[in-house]
């Protein structure tokens, strides 16, 4: 069974049932006359997304790049795997984060030490890339991918240092990975996402705006889906990290730091709300209860506890 959709002009969203969660994990095939993806999903997603370009038309073997918004397994994990069916592919990787792709063990380390073994083991082996087929990308950088179609890199830290947007000129939408946060069932709930070991409050807010301004007309979100409301969820993403912000702040104040868990976890379940309980969404309401909120409770206590030591 496959998921794919033609989202933009020349542009494929494959459902990479990302965990075995449908509509959760975008990977999308760029079919310009070189062809690219942006994002893999995890290892076990590869045959998913291997279908699903098949059945755009498009043979593995034409793929050009492989783009990958940020390093994190459910956005790179793939790429190692789906290489071996790629053979003229490049990984495009913002330059911070190339090593951790062509060696991963660290990557992989880290993914545990967040996420647990069982569920980094369950996600399929994380193969290394060779050096010599890495592009290591920074700011401004800008890949052709046909006559219309030029891809443009934006440095986008603040979920990772290692995140990358990609604006595209045919259809004028944006790449946004994890910048903007998680849009879950038709861009009803629009949720922060902020895991350890590297969110920063600053910098999320500073690339929100900066992508603000190149004003888009689609965003296309690594989970999931697209949407055209590109101000108006921008807004909403700056406006969420605000919320949790000020939960922290509050018990800062009540000099209550020791609280702070059950209160962003109240907040997390509240946010989840309108979800709970919907049958075709029940796969995903799972993982975000047992995993995801605390990755972002976790994320957001971390950030803190630094920032307090700093001053
Ligand atoms: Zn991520």
């Amino acid at each position: 069974m496959v998921d794919i959709n033609e989202v933009a002009e020349n542009i494929y969203l494959i459902d990479d049932y990302l965990y075995s969660i449908p509509k959760f994990g975008s990977v999308y095939l760029l079919n310009e006359e070189k062809k690219a993806l942006v994002d893999t999903g995890v290892a076990t997603s590869a045959s998913a997304v291997l279908d699903g370009i098949r059945k755009a038309g498009v043979r593995p073997e034409d793929i050009a790049y492989i783009i990958v918004t940020h390093i994190h397994l459910d956005h790179a994990g793939g790429a190692g795997v789906l290489l071996k069916d790629m053979p003229q592919a490049q990984v495009v990787v913002h330059h911070k984060g190339a090593r951790h792709l062509i060696g991963p063990v660290r990557l992989v380390n880290s993914s545990i030490e967040v996420q647990g073994e069982e569920f980094i083991a369950g996600q399929g082996e994380v193969l290394p890339i060779e050096r010599h087929r890495v592009q290591e990308i920074h700011d401004g950088d800008t890949i052709r991918l046909g006559k219309e179609q030029l891809l443009k890199f934006i440095d986008a830290p603040g979920h990772a240092p290692h995140e990358l947007c990609i604006s595209e000129t045919r259809n004028g939408g944006l790449f946004v990975g994890d910048a903007v946060g998680v849009s879950i069932s038709e861009n009803e709930i629009l949720l922060p996402f902020h895991p350890p070991p590297d969110f920063d409050l600053e910098l999320c807010l500073n690339t929100l705006e900066r992508l603000a301004k190149l004003a888009p007309t689609v965003l296309y979100y690594a989970h999931f889906g697209v949407s055209n409301k590109v101000q108006e969820n921008l807004r909403l993403a700056r406006e969420k990290l605000q919320v949790w912000d000020d939960i922290v702040t509050k018990a800062i104040k009540e000099d209550a730091f020791d609280d702070v868990a059950r209160r962003l976890m109240a907040q997390a379940y509240a946010e989840l709300e309108p979800i709970k309980g919907v049958e075709s969404l029940r796969s995903l309401y799972e993982y975000m209860v047992k995993i995801y909120i605390h990755l972002v409770v976790a994320g957001h206590i971390k950030y803190y506890q630094e920032a307090i030591k700093l001053n």
